[in-house]
């Protein structure tokens, strides 16, 4: 197993859009955990996979709705004026890309004078929390 700290943090945020970035990870990681169980059932098309999909799915949309909905009544999120909802897939909406969120236009005000980080930090480090108290 690859250790943590020395993977690479993949560029998910240049354009700044909070829902997209939650939204293309997880999708991502869905992916690799539907791919897991395609291994585990032996096709897609067993009842077992499809069952095993099902849960998967849900698990996934239910917790990115969660954190995108509550972003939403934070007052950091909008939804998106595509007017795409998460299950329908992946999107060419370059403000959401299939989440269904965009960022609201206080928040993105708020975070204009933020300065980017060096790309090389581990996640470790991004999240120790530092710079909450300044
Ligand atoms: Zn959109």
């Amino acid at each position: 197993m690859q250790n943590p700290k020395s993977r690479a943090v993949q560029p998910l945020f240049h354009d700044r859009q909070v829902a997209k970035a939650i939204y293309l990870r997880h999708m991502s990681a869905m992916k690799e955990v539907l791919n897991l169980g395609e291994m585990k059932f032996g096709n897609r098309e067993s009842p077992a996979y499809k069952t095993y999909k099902k849960i998967v799915m849900d698990a996934f949309y239910n917790a990115m709705l969660d954190v995108l909905v509550s972003m939403e009544m934070a007052g950091i999120l909008k939804k998106c004026p595509c007017g795409t909802t998460i299950r329908q897939g992946y999107q060419t909406c370059p403000g959401c890309n299939g989440a269904g969120y965009c960022n609201a236009d206080a928040f993105d005000a708020a975070i204009a004078g933020f300065v980017p980080v060096e790309a090389d930090v581990t996640p470790e480090e991004e999240n120790d929390g530092e710079n909450f108290n300044k």
